[in-house]
């Protein structure tokens, strides 16, 4: 299993991580940070491939990925 960590206090909900995702595990949720954005989560961390094209296209380094 990959595991996914999220600095959701960096996140500025620009949604790059959800498009480049090839097996649709992000998305943009409803929760609000300090910041006052809407921050990315994993909604099924389990289909996760390791590929870190998440992690490579966001803007302000939020996401983190191991194994
Ligand atoms: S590592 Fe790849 S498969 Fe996993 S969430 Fe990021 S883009 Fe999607
Ligand atoms: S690419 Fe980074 S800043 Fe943009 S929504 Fe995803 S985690 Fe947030």
């Amino acid at each position: 299993m990959v595991n996914l960590e999220f600095n959701v206090e960096a996140c500025k909900s620009c949604g790059f991580c959800v498009k480049v995702c090839p097996k649709q595990v992000l998305s943009i949720g409803e929760h609000i940070n300090k910041k006052g954005y809407r921050y990315a989560q994993s909604d099924n961390p389990e289909e996760c491939i390791g590929c870190k094209m998440c992690a490579a296209m966001c803007p302000d380094a939020v996401i983190e990925i191991w194994k």
